[in-house]
C-alpha cells in the first residue's frame, strides 16, 4: 500500500509503499477514507536529530477516518464496514484520566510505549491504518469523513480549551482567538457555538482574517504589537476574559499576557515554545495560564454532534496521497485556508 513517510530528519516527507499491516490481537484495521494535516507534524518535522524521538520511517498523520477492514483477535464492538474516526491521544486505559476517558492527560503512556497514531506510532496518511484497540473509534454515522476527520484535533482541541475556560465565557464577555488556522478557524466557531461571547481574531495573513470573519468573528485585527490596544479599546480598558492562543510563539503569548483581563484566562494551545510568566505584576489579578493538550474521548463525541447539527464546519482542502507533500509544503508556506485533508 502507498503511505506517506518522514524518512530521513530533515528531508520532506515521502510518499512510499510499504506493506498493508495486519492487525495483532485487539487491534483494527482502517481503510483510510481521510487524513489531516496538522501544524504539529510540521513541528515534528522541524526537530532536529537530538531533540527527535519518535520512530523513523514513521507514517504521519494524526488525524484519521476510515471504514473498517480487518479485526485482530478477540476484537468485538465495531463491524467490518462501519465508518469511524480516530481518537488519536491514545492512553492506557487503566489510570485515573484514562478512566474518565481524558486519555489525553494519561500520566503512563510514554512509559508503557503507547503513543499516537503519527506521533510515534504508524499514522493516517496511508492506505491503510491499524488503530491499538477499539476504544480509540468513534463511529462517525452520516458524518463524512472527509468534512469531520479533523474533528479530531482541529476540532477536539479547541473545544477541550473553550470547555475548559466556560467560567470565564459568559454572554458578554470577549474572547480573542491568535491564529485562524485549522484549530483556530474551529475554535471561532465553537466559540459561537457553545457561548455568547463577542470574539476577536488575529492573524498575520489577511486570507485567514477573511475566513475568521466568514466563520464567525466579530472583529479581526492583524497580530502584532498594537493588538493589546486594540482589544482594550474595544473591551472599554477591561481586556479580553480569555485569550486562546493557537500559535504560543513568544510574539504571541505576549499579546496574550498584555490583553488579558483580570480573572480572565489564557489558554495557550500553539506548541510554538513561548514562555509567559506567571505571578503577581506579570499578570492581572486573578488571571490564569494553561496548557491544554488534545481532548478527551467524550469531548470528540461532543465535537462531532456539534458537527452533525450544522453548527461547526471545518473549511478543507482537499489533496490525493500523492499530493500530500506538496500540502505539507503549503502548510508550510501558511497558505492553507481552514486544514488541508488527505484523501487516498
Ligand atoms: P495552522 O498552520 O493551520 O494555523 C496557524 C495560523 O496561525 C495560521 O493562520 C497563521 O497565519 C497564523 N499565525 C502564524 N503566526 C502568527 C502570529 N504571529 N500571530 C497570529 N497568527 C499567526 O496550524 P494549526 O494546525 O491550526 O496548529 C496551530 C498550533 O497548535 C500549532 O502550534 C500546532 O502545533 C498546535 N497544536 C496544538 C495542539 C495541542 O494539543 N495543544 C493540538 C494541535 C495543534
Ligand atoms: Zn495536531
Ligand atoms: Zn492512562
Amino acid at each position: 500500500m502507498r503511505a506517506v513517510q518522514y524518512v530521513k530528519i530533515g528531508a520532506h516527507p515521502e510518499v512510499v509503499t510499504v506493506e498493508k499491516p495486519e492487525p495483532g490481537p485487539g487491534q483494527v484495521r482502517l481503510r483510510v477514507t481521510a487524513a489531516g494535516l496538522c501544524h504539529s507534524d510540521e513541528f515534528v518535522m522541524s526537530l532536529p536529530e537530538d531533540r527527535y524521538g519518535y520512530p523513523l520511517p514513521m507514517t504521519l498523520g494524526h488525524e484519521g477516518a476510515g471504514i473498517v477492514d480487518a479485526l485482530g483477535a478477540g476484537v468485538t464492538g465495531v463491524t467490518i464496514g462501519e465508518s469511524v474516526a480516530v481518537y488519536g491521544p491514545w492512553g492506557c486505559g487503566l489510570c485515573h484520566a484514562c478512566a474518565q476517558g481524558k486519555e489525553n492527560y494519561c500520566n503512563r503512556a510514554a512509559e508503557l510505549g503507547i503513543f499516537p497514531p503519527g506521533l510515534g506510532a504508524h499514522g493516517a496518511l496511508a492506505e491503510y491504518m491499524i488503530v491499538d484497540d477499539v476504544r480509540h473509534l468513534v463511529p462517525l454515522g452520516d458524518l463524512d469523513p472527509v468534512e469531520a476527520v479533523s474533528l479530531t484535533d482541529a476540532g477536539l482541541t479547541p473545544y477541550h480549551a473553550i470547555r475548559s475556560s466556560m467560567a470565564a465565557l459568559r454572554p458578554g464577555a470577549t474572547a480573542v482567538v491568535i491564529g485562524a488556522g485549522g484549530l483556530g478557524h474551529m475554535g471561532i466557531q465553537l466559540l459561537r457555538a457553545l457561548t455568547g461571547v463577542t470574539i476577536i481574531a488575529l492573524d498575520i495573513d489577511q486570507d485567514k482574517l477573511r475566513l475568521a470573519t466568514e466563520v464567525g468573528a466579530h472583529h479581526v485585527a492583524p497580530s502584532g504589537p498594537d493588538a493589546p490596544q486594540f482589544i482594550r479599546q474595544l473591551t472599554g480598558g477591561d481586556g479580553a476574559d480569555a485569550v486562546f492562543d493557537f500559535v504560543g510563539i513568544q510574539a504571541t503569548v505576549e499579546i496574550a499576557r498584555q490583553s488579558i483581563a483580570r480573572d480572565g484566562i489564557i489558554q495557550i494551545v500553539g506548541i510554538g515554545g513561548g514562555i509567559l510568566p506567571a505571578g503577581f505584576f506579570s499578570l492581572p489579578f486573578g488571571a490564569s495560564v494553561r496548557t491544554p493538550y488534545w481532548g478527551s474521548r467524550s469531548e470528540l463525541m461532543e465535537v462531532f454532534e456539534l458537527a452533525r447539527t450544522g453548527k461547526i464546519k471545518v473549511h478543507v482542502e482537499r489533496f490525493s496521497l500523492e499530493q500530500a507533500p506538496e500540502a505539507y509544503e503549503r502548510l508550510h508556506a501558511g497558505s492553507i485556508l481552514g486544514r488541508a485533508v488527505v484523501v487516498p
